[in-house]
């Protein structure tokens, strides 16, 4: 790198935000464009939790970084004072295993796998130094005395994990961005590049070309069009409409207090399983995995526009009823305490493998993608933009990218956008 180097930042979500000041911090000249305005993207659709327990080394790794990295988020971006508000909340993370005798015989096989790849997950958090524990059902019990303890083998706590407030991110982050010397220009899409000799030149801007010496894309969801649009590689990536059920208790089963501190939890995993509620004010939050394809060519209403299927409010034959039923079955009391309010939606950035692509273009040498999170770019920002100043600055020793101490390293092959994704580990935790 070159100190003073031109870095063109496209997309204006969590990821944007957070690359803008690290580049900014270490001399690059950063633009950031937005073709919308900030928070257009996924980063304001999001559920916005945030966990060290993950599958992959490099992903649990990363984001026990970047749980420290939102615990000093003001100190950090140099929040004034009076606009310091609580960025994350460590209410934890509960993964529920269901007890192989307390399902039906066809999901037996499933229950026993989930259990096993629970505790092998478990054992990697905590080799990587997680704060995370086994709880036996006599202590869910005691804790949530509503939860069906008979239903449960175990579950997976993580007392350090929460749930993070996207529009404190993005908001900090450009705030402190533009302090920096960044330029933040909304409403000005990214549309072709100028290229030479396997690099860009200018970014083709709708207000006209700019001349750069790098160029992140940090689109997510619209990556794989941006990349193409500029030239660069076809980006395995394939945007997804996922929804959120906002539930509304009319007779409450817990005091308000023990309401405020419920986790997010996880009722299940495997088959059939994964919905997961956490609290948001007085409503619960329920999200989870429907059965919905891809659409490459979304446009900006598409990521509000909540298809047949999924609108809790015509009858209860849809998803959110179906995940509401997953609660039900660990949970009854809680799932019969009140009723779905809201249905909400945006576009999860599905990759292959279910992590993201972070890394160079294999046609532009100063293309750098950081995209395709796969339902978990928020709680990734940290890690993510220091993975891209690493990149730009050439700070990786031997392909691997150093942490603050204690925190170890992230190898780059992990999340290189040209991996093979017939031979990469899938992330197994993704919800
Ligand atoms: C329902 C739901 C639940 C989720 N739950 C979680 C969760 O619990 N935890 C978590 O960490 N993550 C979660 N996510 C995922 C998370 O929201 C995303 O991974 C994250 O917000 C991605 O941020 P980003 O900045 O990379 O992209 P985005 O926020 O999508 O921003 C991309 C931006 O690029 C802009 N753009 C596109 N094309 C151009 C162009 N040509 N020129 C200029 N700008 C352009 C867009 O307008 C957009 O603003 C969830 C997502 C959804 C939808």
């Amino acid at each position: 790198m070159a100190s003073g180097d031109r870095v063109a930042i496209i997309g204006g979500g969590v990821t944007g935000a957070l690359c803008a000041v690290r580049l900014a911090e270490r001399g690059f000249r950063v633009t950031a464009l937005e073709r919308a305005r900030i928070g257009n993207g996924s980063s304001s659709r999001s559920a916005a939790g945030i966990r060290a327990q993950w599958g992959m080394a490099e992903t649990i790794r990363g984001l026990r970084y970047a749980e420290w990295w939102y615990g000093q988020f003001h100190e950090a971006l140099q929040t004034p004072a009076a606009q310091r508000q609580p960025v994350m909340r460590r209410n934890g993370y509960l993964f529920l295993f269901e007890h192989p005798e307390a399902v039906e015989p066809a999901r037996r096989a499933d229950a026993v796998a989930a259990w096993a790849l629970g505790q092998a997950n478990l054992a990697r958090q905590r080799a990587e130094g997680v704060a995370v524990e086994a709880l036996a059902p006599a202590a869910l019990a005691r804790r949530w005395p509503w939860l069906d303890a008979e239903r449960l083998i175990g579950a997976a706590w993580g007392p350090e994990d929460g749930f993070l407030h996207p529009h404190i991110i993005y908001g900090e982050g450009f705030r402190r961005a533009r302090e920096l010397g960044v330029e933040v220009m909304t409403e000005t899409a990214a549309r072709g590049a100028q290229t030479r000799g396997g690099r860009i030149s200018a970014l083709l801007t709708s207000r006209g070309p700019l001349a750069v010496d790098w160029v992140v894309n940090a689109t997510n969801a619209w990556a794989p069009r941006v990349s193409r649009a500029l030239g660069g590689m076809e980006l395995p990536i394939a945007p997804t409409k996922r929804y959120l059920y906002h539930f509304e208790p009319t007779q409450p089963i817990m005091s308000p207090e023990e309401w405020e501190r419920l986790p997010m939890m996880i009722y299940g995993m495997g088959p059939g399983r994964g919905a997961h509620a956490r609290p948001d004010g007085p409503l619960l939050l329920i999200g989870g995995a429907g059965a919905t394809a891809p659409e490459p060519d979304f446009s900006d209403d598409d990521q509000d526009a909540i298809r047949d299927g999924f609108n809790h409010a015509v009858g209860i034959e849809n998803a959110g009823y179906d995940l509401l039923a997953q609660l039900d079955d660990f949970a009854p009391a809680l799932a019969n305490c009140g009723g779905l309010k809201a249905t909400t939606c945006g576009f999860y950035a599905m990759s292959p493998d279910g992590s993201p692509l972070i890394g160079r273009d294999t046609r532009l040498a100063n293309l750098v993608h950081a995209a395709g999170f796969s339902g978990h770019g928020v709680m990734h920002a940290p890690v993510t933009a220091r993975l891209v100043e690493a990149l730009l600055a050439g700070d990786a020793q031997g392909g691997a990218v150093a942490l603050p101490e204690g925190f170890g390293a992230i190898q780059l092959a992990a999340f290189d956008p040209a991996r093979d994704f017939s031979a990469a580990p899938v992330e197994s935790a993704v919800l």
